[in-house]
């Protein structure tokens, strides 16, 4: 029996900002797999970590990653735990120095980042959009930030507010840069950039795996208390195993890559990525019964953030939207509204969907 058939409305599409939907292809590699990985008889859940059998996974993952995303061989690519949110303080720790840094704040997870840095000494501001409520990204040429800073720190993509920056940027310090909801979803430079973050859970895979990408000259500028655990540079010289990484995660992102090369690579999901976003923002603007007040030039391709004019039908669209096996289009709890998240894994099947239940929807309670 299909578990699903007594399920009453079961789940078509997630729009779930993370943890998020993964390719169905991938989940059905981990569900063969789950059991008997390679005619080891084990699953990867059981296998250590040093074992020539996680080994070569690791190996491979690392490969793949590297070749989607172009990583140069002057970065070192960590695998870690933590989540972005443990970056806020590992950055300063690692790369502040006795100097001082900037940081660009364009919504509430750059924000947050910010404050989390405040424990540091000299944490600046380098321009910030919160007294527009974020629906427009402070103008790379408007970032204010010093030669001498350690580094000057943005967020590539609010994943609440639903802004995002498209251009690399052109500074000749070291940027740092939090990419936990766009990294996969488009082609980057990433030359442009000395460290670049993201935690697995939206773009990537499971949650528990955060993704560090640093530039070699940027590791042991460490402050001398960092605990080893969160040491760029003592887990660079230890593939990530200065303690046990979280292996089932790694394992999942690995399947994940493979997916993404097995279509041809980041050009070919961004291509679909800008095809289902461009769907979607299209039928908002032309109706006079949702919005989105992002300013077009810096609106997300990952979230999508949209509001009823009509506030008080909010909550019966999140209702009658599960009821269609459409799920988790409530709003960010800060902001309320309503908001989809269509990642990498989400097909445009989905944002079809959507559409057509929001036509209906509106059909109905206009
Ligand atoms: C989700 C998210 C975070 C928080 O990530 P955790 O893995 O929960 O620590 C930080 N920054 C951005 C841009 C996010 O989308």
């Amino acid at each position: 029996m299909n578990p699903l058939d007594s399920v009453k409305n079961p789940c078509k599409y997630n729009f779930s900002a993370g943890p998020s939907m993964l390719p169905k292809e991938v989940m059905t590699i981990a569900h063969q797999e789950f059991l008997n990985w390679n005619n080891t008889g084990m699953s990867v859940l059981e296998m250590s970590h040093r074992g020539k059998e996680f080994m070569s996974i690791f190996k491979n993952v690392e490969k793949n990653l590297r070749d989607l995303l172009h990583v140069p061989s002057n970065y070192k690519i960590l695998f870690l735990q933590g989540g972005a949110i443990t970056q806020n303080f590992m950055v300063p720790m690692n790369l502040l120095g006795n100097k001082s840094a900037s940081y660009v704040v364009s919504g509430y997870w750059s924000k947050r980042t910010y404050d989390d840095a405040q424990v540091f000494k000299n944490i600046k501001i380098a321009a910030t959009s919160e007294s527009n409520n974020y629906i427009k990204a402070p103008n790379q040429n408007e970032w204010v930030y010093s030669e001498d800073d350690s580094y000057i720190h943005f967020c590539q993509n609010e994943t609440i507010h639903g802004v995002e920056y498209f251009d690399d940027p052109k500074i000749n310090i070291p940027v740092v840069v939090d990419m936990s909801s766009t990294i996969l979803s488009r082609q980057i430079d990433i030359s442009k950039y000395g460290v670049i973050y993201a935690g697995a859970q939206k773009n990537i895979g499971p949650a528990g795996l955060t993704i560090v990408i640093v530039r070699d000259d940027l590791l042991g500028l460490n402050q001398k208390q960092t605990p080893t655990t969160h040491n760029w540079k003592i887990q660079a010289e230890n593939d990530s195993m200065i303690n046990t990484p979280t292996t089932y995660s790694i394992y999942m992102a690995g399947l994940v890559f493979e997916w993404l090369l097995k279509m041809g690579g980041l050009k070919v999901i961004e291509e679909k990525n800008k095809i289902k976003s461009k769907l979607l923002y299209e039928f908002i603007d032309q109706s006079n019964f949702y919005y989105n007040d992002i300013d077009p030039i810096n609106r997300s391709r990952m979230n999508i953030p949209f509001r009823i004019i009509n506030d008080d039908l909010t909550m019966k669209f999140v209702e009658e939207a599960e009821n269609a096996g459409l799920y988790q289009l409530k709003g960010h709890r800060l902001v309320g509204g309503l908001r989809a998240s269509i990642y990498n894994a989400m097909p445009i099947e989905g944002v079809e969907a959507l559409i057509n239940f929001m036509i209906e929807f509106e059909t109905k309670f206009k």
